[in-house]
Parts: structure tokens; sequence; C-alpha cells
């Protein structure tokens, strides 16, 4: 895979500490900057208000959906919401129970503790995990053998929230143990121009409506990359031009950065010629995909292929991924006569 793919999630590491100033600058930090995801707002800021009128945490929450839709940034917003003290981890982070149980025993009561990629604790921290969420008591096991011995603590009434790409990869007790699991859903192009304009604003960045509107389509329907195409033209219209990002100035940027009007890079159109040319369309299987493209599997599963089923240029059937009619057209290639799709 091309590193600094512009739609990719994973970047180099000066590509990502870039990228982690950009977004810590850009973070909306309330309900009233974190635009788009309504329905999510609205459940949460209901729990929130019920929780503060009882003087209570917030019950833990479960949030999912593919990486870059603003995740992260809601446990922010949440923890500020709330008036609370937040403590960012991830999953592959903690590698044992000791490092849960430091990091729970150093919580406050109230505190929220956010872990991304929460579909990675290894099975020992999520065992321990399960007592303290359900009654703030950590069951630590001491010494091995026959004079192992079992220490129960008390541990602050913290709340959990928890991110992942995926639901499916999570144990089925611990996902029993979210009072609240959401979804996010990917954005529209007006709510992704309002956030590149945000950006923009904030990053002293002269951009036209129509040529913000133009960035949204191709941003793939999500924040993360709108911000980061967003500061690549920038960069193209600093060079080129004279700092304003107009509709010529942009589409003149995004042909050299290979991003055509569905956001698709060269990657993800590599992708479906490979289903039409090797397998008529499909389907095939994720696995044979991996192997054909030279993508993980789970770059395609988390990353690449949500974003094309969501504008419905592939489809998951049961034995395997199709390219759609509208892949076909869209790669301006002849559909096979019996395509149904
Ligand atoms: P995730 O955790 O789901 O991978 P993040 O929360 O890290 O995604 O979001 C990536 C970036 O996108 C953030 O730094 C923020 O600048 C921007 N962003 C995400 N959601 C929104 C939103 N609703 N409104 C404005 N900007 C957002």
């Amino acid at each position: 895979m091309a590193i600094d793919r512009i739609v990719n999630t994973t970047l180099s590491e000066d590509a990502e500490q870039e990228e982690v100033l950009l977004e810590v600058t850009l973070r909306p930090r309330d309900f009233a900057s974190y635009i788009g995801q309504g329905r999510l707002k609205q459940n949460l800021n209901l729990a929130i208000e019920a929780a503060k009128k009882r003087g209570e945490p917030l019950d833990h929450v479960l949030l999912y959906g593919p990486p870059g839709l603003g995740k992260t940034t809601m446990a922010s917003v949440i923890a500020h919401e709330m008036g609370s003290q937040i403590r960012v981890t991830s999953g592959p982070a903690i590698e044992r129970a000791g490092d849960l149980a430091s990091l729970l025993t150093n919580l406050s009561d109230g505190d929220i503790l956010f872990i991304d990629e929460i579909h990675r604790l290894n099975r020992n921290v999520e065992e321990v995990l399960y007592s303290a969420m359900e009654d703030f008591k950590l069951d630590i096991m001491l010494g091995k053998g026959p004079s192992a011995r079992s220490l129960r603590l008390d541990v602050p009434k913290f709340t959990l929230i928890g991110a992942t790409t995926r639901t499916g990869n999570l144990a089925a007790p611990l996902r029993d143990r979210f009072g609240h699991i959401h979804r996010l859903e990917f954005y529209t192009p007006d709510e992704i121009r309002q956030i590149i304009e945000r950006a923009a604003g904030i990053l002293n960045v002269a951009i036209r409506r129509d040529a913000a509107l133009e960035l949204a389509h191709r941003a793939r329907l999500t924040p993360r990359i709108a911000n980061r195409l967003l500061k690549r033209v920038r960069d193209y219209a600093d060079v080129n031009g004279d700092g304003i990002i107009d509709t010529t100035i942009g589409g003149r940027a995004l042909i050299m950065l290979e991003v055509d009007e569905l956001g698709l890079d060269p990657a993800d159109r590599m992708l479906l010629t490979a289903i039409i040319d090797s397998y008529k369309g499909g389907p095939v299987g994720v696995e044979t995909l991996a192997a054909l493209t030279a993508e993980e599997r789970s770059t395609i599963e988390d990353f690449i292929e949500p974003y094309l089923m969501q504008i419905g240029l592939l489809e998951r059937t049961p034995r395997g991924r199709r390219v759609t009619y509208k892949a076909y057209r869209h790669l301006g290639r002849t559909p096979p006569a019996d395509s149904d799709t």
C-alpha cells in the first residue's frame, strides 16, 4: 500500500505527527461545534443531562464505525459536556491486567477512560475490565500457582468510552456491558462542506463555497479525509496560485492528488478493476481481494470497503464482494449483459 495515500488512515511517522497536530487543532470541543451525527448527539445529550441531574457518572459508551468519522472527537466532547477529565489510551497499549489496574486506580470519580481500538484488548485484560465496568471493582490475581490469591480493589466510578471499527470483533460479554452502543454514520456532503469551512476558518485558509463543496464530494464523507484534503489543496494553492482556493485551483490540485470526483484514489480503482478483470465483477472473497491488491484484509474491511459500499460501487453477498453496475460506469467499463445491479 502506498503509505501516504491521501484517503488512507495509516501514515508514515512524520506524516502521522503532522496529522496529530492537525487533528488536535481542528477537533471540535463541544456538541455545538461537532457537525453532523444528529441522532447520536441527541441521544448522548439526553443521557448526559440525565446523568448530571442524578449526579451519577454516565453509563459506559461504545462508539463504532469506520476510521476518521469522529469517535475520538466525540469521546472528548462527551468529557467536555460532562465536565469530566478524560484519559485516552488504546487496546494494544494495555498489555497486562496490571496496566489496566494502574490506569483505573489513577482515575477519580466521574472521570472518563477512552479506549480506542477496544477490540484489540487482550483477553486477560478484558476479563478484568468486566467487573470494573459492572461494579467498579477490580479482581487482581497476586502470585502464581498454589499460593496465588485474588485481591478485590475498589476503583473510582468512571465511564468507559470504547471505540472500534467493527462491533463484530468484540466479545459479547464486553459489548453487553455498555449502556450506550452507537454507530457513527458517514456524513452528508453538505456536512463535510461545513467541516471543511470550519477547518478553513481555524487554519486561516480562504476557500470559496463551491470549492468547499467540490472538495466535500471527494472526501469519502469522512471528516479526517476532508481536513487532510483541505491541507493538501491549500499547499497547492499557496504554490500555484494566490492562496485562495476556488474550483479551478481545487480541481487542479485534486487531479494532481489523483483523487477522482467520487473520492476514489488509484488503489480503490485498482481494487474495483481487479474484481472486474479477474473475477468478472465478482463475487470474490475478501482474502482473495487482499492477495490481489496487496492490501491487508483489515485495510480492505475497515477502510476501503465501507465507503465503496456506502456509495453503491461494491456490494457484499453471501459468496463475497461484487462490483455494481454503477462501478462499471464510473470506471468507464461496459457492464456484462446479465448484470442486474
Ligand atoms: P475516529 O476516532 O473515528 O478515527 P477522529 O475523532 O479522530 O475519528 O476524527 C478525525 C478528525 O476529524 C478530528 O480531529 C476532527 O478534526 C475531525 N472531525 C471528526 N468529526 C468531526 C465533526 N463531527 N465535526 C467536525 N470535525 C470533525
